[in-house]
């Protein structure tokens, strides 16, 4: 059985970044399709998701301005206030202060569950159609569109394909976009802890040689946990008893909360660094962990691919307000061109970081502590790095 749609875009995946898109495009006036194999589970409150992004103030704009911000911020939000950076073998600290800044926050822990949910909730209003389940298994390209042809043997045709279906990224395939993957042998472990002291509205992070450990404030007052570790330590890890991984984790931390207690279950999640050789090819994009994937140890993954979005929905509305053709391949080129720059710089500098704090060379150990004490020190700094993680 063949059925055909015209529209302008089909979104392949229904994560942050794509419904996102798929909002943010919807709201410009186009006719949008969205394509997602598995619904997610609706966000219940009891339940904490494991899964917190550090949520930049840009992004927060954006979602303010697809009409969600405010079902997110009824669910659960919490914002921080500060961020303290050291590195286990001593020297400076590298502090960033809202109040110093001129902002009132910083950014917003939220849980990626929340989001999801808030985001598919707004997208029949916007007008999207969604097709779920729905999972894509050819791709043919035309000079003025892409037909996909799905699981159930119907085929849809749309003007544009974005890819935002995450890593392993189908689309990439079927677009037939090479990828420069790295795995940094380390696993991102998460999970949420109760601590003696309060987290005090911050966002700590400390360097060790197996990588960095970063204690996230949460709304009900306990902190989650990404913990940066070799393979074989995070296996370990993992497999502690909770009193085991307590005490594990409050030395990890150098103490800075008092102790840390487990209060919920843990996971890991491997880490790469990954970058599409291209966004765009023909009449597809790739958005999101489908274009690049990041080290989070800088809270960048999901912020990265909100702005490939705001970048794009910024392209459609500057042809649609010259009444140009906003799918012209120059102006895709343009996109694609400024969106991977900006995400291959992020992905280097974050893997760069990554080496040279994560490791008990000589050299680096004596340098990275009074590097960090140098941009703590210096407020034009400080400041230039927090604009530039928080997007401004
Ligand atoms: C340990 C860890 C901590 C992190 N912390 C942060 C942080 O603090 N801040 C931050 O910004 N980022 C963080 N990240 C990164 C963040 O998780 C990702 O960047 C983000 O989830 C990417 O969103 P996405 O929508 O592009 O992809 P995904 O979330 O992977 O969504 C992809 C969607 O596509 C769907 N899909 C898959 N295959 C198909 C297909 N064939 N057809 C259709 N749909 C498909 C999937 O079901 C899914 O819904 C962290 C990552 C890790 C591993």
């Amino acid at each position: 059985m063949t059925r055909r749609a015209r529209l302008d875009i089909a979104v392949v995946g229904g994560g942050v970044v794509g419904c996102a898109a798929a909002l943010a495009l919807a709201r410009l006036g186009l006719q949008v399709t969205l394509l997602e194999p598995r619904e997610p589970p609706r966000w219940q409150a009891v339940t904490r998701d494991l899964r917190v992004y550090a949520f930049a103030p840009d992004n927060a704009a954006l979602l303010a301005s697809l009409g969600v911000w405010d079902a997110v911020r009824a669910g659960r939000l919490q914002p921080y206030r500060r961020m303290r950076v050291w590195d286990a073998a001593g020297g400076g600290e590298l502090a960033f202060d809202a109040d110093r800044l001129g902002v009132r926050e910083l950014g917003w822990i939220v849980e990626h569950g929340l989001l999801v949910d808030r985001l598919w909730a707004a997208l029949p209003g916007a007008g999207v159609q969604v097709r779920c389940p729905a999972s894509v298994v050819a791709l043919e390209q035309h000079d003025d569109g892409a037909r996909l042809r799905l699981e159930d043997g119907t085929t849809l045709d749309a003007r544009l394909v974005l890819g935002a279906d995450g890593a392993a990224s189908s689309m990439r395939t079927l677009a037939g976009i090479d990828l420069d993957a790295r795995d940094y042998g380390q696993r991102g472990v998460v999970g949420f802890v109760a601590s003696e002291l309060p987290h005090d509205d911050t966002a700590w992070q400390r360097f060790m040689p197996g990588g960095p450990l970063a204690l996230l404030p949460f709304a009900d007052g306990d902190s989650s946990i990404v913990w940066t570790l070799p393979d074989a330590d995070a296996a370990r890890v993992l497999a502690l008893d909770d009193e085991a991984f307590g005490r594990t984790l409050t030395s990890a931390s150098g103490g800075r909360l008092g102790a840390l207690r487990a209060t919920s279950a843990r996971a890991a999640f491997p880490l790469r660094r990954q970058l599409a050789a291209t966004h765009v090819e023909g009449r597809v994009l790739l958005l999101g962990d489908a274009a690049h994937v990041v080290h989070p140890l800088a809270g960048q993954g999901v912020n990265l691919g909100l702005r490939d979005v705001s970048a794009l929905a910024d392209t459609v509305r500057a042809a649609q307000s010259r009444q140009a053709d906003y799918a012209s391949p120059q102006r895709l080129a343009r996109w694609a061109r400024a969106r991977r720059s900006e995400n291959a710089i992020a992905a280097h500098a974050f893997g760069a970081i990554n080496r040279v704090f994560s490791n008990d060379d000589f050299a680096a150990t004596v340098l990275r502590g009074p590097l960090l004490g140098l941009a703590g020190r210096l407020p034009p700094l400080a400041r230039a790095l927090w604009r530039h993680a928080a997007g401004a």
